[in-house]
């Protein structure tokens, strides 16, 4: 069912349209109209199966033109509904209310909330269209220093930060809402409720007469409203809703207004709804979004890398992290010749070795506990290099402090869980150790930043974050989904991490290392943590991955590092400029690559709808698609009329390709035309 609303998803009359007319199997499909007469023309013209019109509010009253525009487009009125507003300031996370200069809110909000508006002086109030419309825009244009009036679904759904919450007056701040459609309801004994309008004559008394009659038929007048005629100054329509106990009541009022006013029109008759202030105010309470802390409330003050991790003696490029070492430490010999083969390439910086290891399935290799780190410590006393284990709980750390381990890394699979987070956290916590974090197994980014948040609650500073790809049970030809979006999404969430790739967890195959590692540097990655074997084919883990100390420095060389900033010490401009030029050639084949691979999606998706005789073109499908791109565009920092002309030129190329396949003969030998 589409039913028309004034606003955008997340606004109060979405909500109102919800509960009125979504059922469990009849999903509701909304129209955003900006414009209440857009919603009228919308439900009158048959784009809208229906509408859900505010008509009226507690706090700031009728709203007028609503009854001229059902009159109007001749709706009518099955239903209303009733909705607390609770409003809240909203804006772009990270800002207080000093921060806002600005507050742009529908006129209504305005007055609802003219008590806390006045409070505050320094925000200038400008009238707009409609609330979460305003909110969905802050989020969007990432507008800074001007915040919404809306509610809390508003807040989660365009992901905004409520600097204030219920800034109405009074909190019994309610409106009503009528559910409008083309057609009448039936009148039966279900609907004690009509909404009526008529004219009377200026004769002394009339209206008094025709209101006097409504008693005595035991009806009840809920509201009574004059509205002026256009065209006719001073001459008024009466516009009445009115409730009854007894149908027949109704039916003999009706008769007699009849006879007592002239053009008369019955708008609807149906169900009165609840509105009981007080349970309205309890029972039907908008959920609220639970107490968190704000990613953005919790500063992460990392250090530069460079303040604690080591140079190697012959770094490969400034400013980046190589980590590599065995996948696990298996023998004490194993360890050292990683180490030493290793330490002979001159271009690492940490040694990295598994001592306990995560395993999918129980029975394999678990790791060597704490006689492995036996031998690294003896690993990093014979090469100097700075060591790092992964751990999964306190006793790990202990473990590691025990052992002069420099960096604790914590695991994909740990990562994914908080209360071991927080349990490292505090093992760390006033300890000198580094704390590298994996991102989560699953493409999470707020669970990979939140651990971020409880290392830096716990005072930690050195920190690295690692992307090592994603679970997204996708088939492919590499262990884990690379999803580049989410690191680069962690890169401007938390700018001062330093990001690495781990490409060998990402690949699960050495074949397909180097050209990983070169994308996650093009895409900007700080480094890279690889792992390598003295002889991988042997190892007891990740045997595929790996590969030998000598293949990992070959692979090292032939990568191509781009200058990261100011490195106009080791690099000219002019190298730099070449670099870049490589690193876009590089995303550019990428990218047709993935148009190729979007258009043949697109082939698979035209030959099922043809078989199904299904429609190329599904609006609600398409919006969708369309809404979730541009959010994800917004996050990273692409603009929104950019994103939105790419990818309808990209829905135009795909209907063109699915009319022609769906246009073909069908199975049957009959042609399908494509609509
Ligand atoms: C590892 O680095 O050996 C490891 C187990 O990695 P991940 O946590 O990324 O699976
Ligand atoms: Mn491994």
């Amino acid at each position: 069912m589409k039913v028309a609303i004034q606003g955008v998803a997340g606004s109060f009359h979405d909500i109102a349209a919800r509960r009125f007319f979504e059922t469990a199997d009849a999903p509701l499909q909304l129209l955003e109209c900006e414009t209440f007469e857009q919603l009228a023309d919308a439900v009158d013209s048959k784009r809208a199966d229906a509408g859900m019109m505010a008509i009226e509010n507690t706090l700031a009253g009728s709203i007028l033109p609503n009854y001229a525009l059902i009159q109007t487009y001749n709706l009518s009125v099955i239903g209303e509904t009733y909705l607390q507003i609770r409003h809240n300031l909203l804006a772009l996370r990270g800002q207080t209310i000093d921060d806002i200069q600005t507050v742009e809110a529908h006129p209504m909000a305005i007055i609802q909330c003219s008590e806390f508006l006045n409070r505050h002086p320094h925000i200038r109030v400008v009238e707009a269209f409609d609330t979460a419309g305003i909110a969905k825009k802050i989020s969007a244009e990432k507008r800074r220093g001007v915040a919404a009036i809306a509610g809390y679904t508003a807040a989660e759904l365009y992901d905004l930060e409520i600097l204030a919450e219920r800034l109405e007056n009074n909190p019994k701040n309610f409106t009503r809402f009528l559910a409008v459609s083309r057609t009448p309801n039936p009148i039966d004994d279900l609907c004690n409720k009509a909404s009526v309008s008529f004219r009377v004559s200026h004769a002394r008394g009339s209206l008094a007469d025709a209101l006097l009659s409504l008693k005595q038929h035991h009806i009840n007048l809920t509201k009574i409203q004059s509205l002026p005629v256009l065209g006719m100054p001073y001459e008024y329509t009466i516009h009445l809703d009115m409730t009854w106990e007894e149908l027949p009541d109704y039916h003999a009022a009706i008769k007699d207004l009849a006879e007592r006013t002239f053009e008369l029109r019955v708008f609807g008759t149906y169900q009165a709804g609840e509105k009981n202030m007080e349970a309205l105010g309890r029972a039907r309470e908008l959920p609220k979004p639970k107490p968190r802390l704000q990613p953005t409330t919790i500063h992460i003050d990392a250090l530069p890398w460079q303040a604690w991790i080591a140079a190697p003696p012959r770094p490969i490029a400034k400013d980046y992290i190589i980590i590599a070492g065995p996948c696990s430490a298996e023998t004490e010999k194993q360890t050292r010749d990683a180490a030493m083969q290793i330490s002979s390439l001159g271009c690492v910086n940490v040694l990295r070795a598994g001592i306990w290891k995560p395993r999918t399935r129980a029975g394999g290799f678990e790791g060597a506990g704490v006689e492995g780190l036996k031998w690294l410590q003896r690993a990093k006393a014979a090469t100097g290099m700075m060591t790092a284990v992964e751990v999964a709980n306190a006793q790990h750390v202990e473990d590691c402090l025990r052992h002069g381990v420099d960096i604790v890394w914590i695991g994909a699979r740990t990562t994914g869980n908080p209360f071991s987070v927080q349990e490292i956290a505090d093992a760390v916590k006033g300890t000198t150790l580094g704390v590298m974090v994996k991102n989560p197994i699953s493409p999470d980014l707020e669970l990979w930043i939140g651990a971020f948040e409880r290392l830096a609650l716990a005072g930690v500073r050195k920190l690295v974050a690692i992307h090592r790809g994603f679970a997204t049970g996708e088939k492919s030809d590499l262990r884990n989904a690379p999803t580049w979006s989410i690191p680069m999404q962690f890169r401007e969430r938390l700018p001062h991490v330093p990001l690495i790739c781990d490409p060998s967890h990402i690949c699960g195959r050495r074949d397909k290392l180097a050209s990983v590692a070169q994308k996650s540097l093009d895409l900007g990655a700080g480094g890279l943590m690889i792992e390598s074997h003295p002889t991988p084919d042997e190892a007891w883990t990740d045997a595929k991955q790996q590969l030998t100390p000598r293949a990992l420095g070959d692979l090292l060389n032939a990568l191509s590092w781009q200058a990261q900033q100011d490195d106009a010490l080791s690099n000219s401009d002019l190298n730099r400029l070449e670099a870049l030029r490589g690193a876009i050639d590089r995303v550019d084949e990428e990218f047709l690559e993935l148009l190729a691979a979007r258009l043949n999606l697109v082939r698979d998706i035209g030959e099922y709808k043809r078989h199904h005789q299904l429609d190329v073109l599904q609006p609600a499908r398409w919006k969708e698609v369309m809404e979730r791109r541009l959010s994800l565009g917004g996050k990273l920092r692409l603009d929104a009329a950019f994103v939105a002309e790419m990818f309808e030129r990209l829905h135009g190329e795909s209907l063109k390709t699915q009319m022609a396949i769906v246009s073909s003969e069908t199975l049957d030998g009959q042609m399908v035309a494509a609509k």
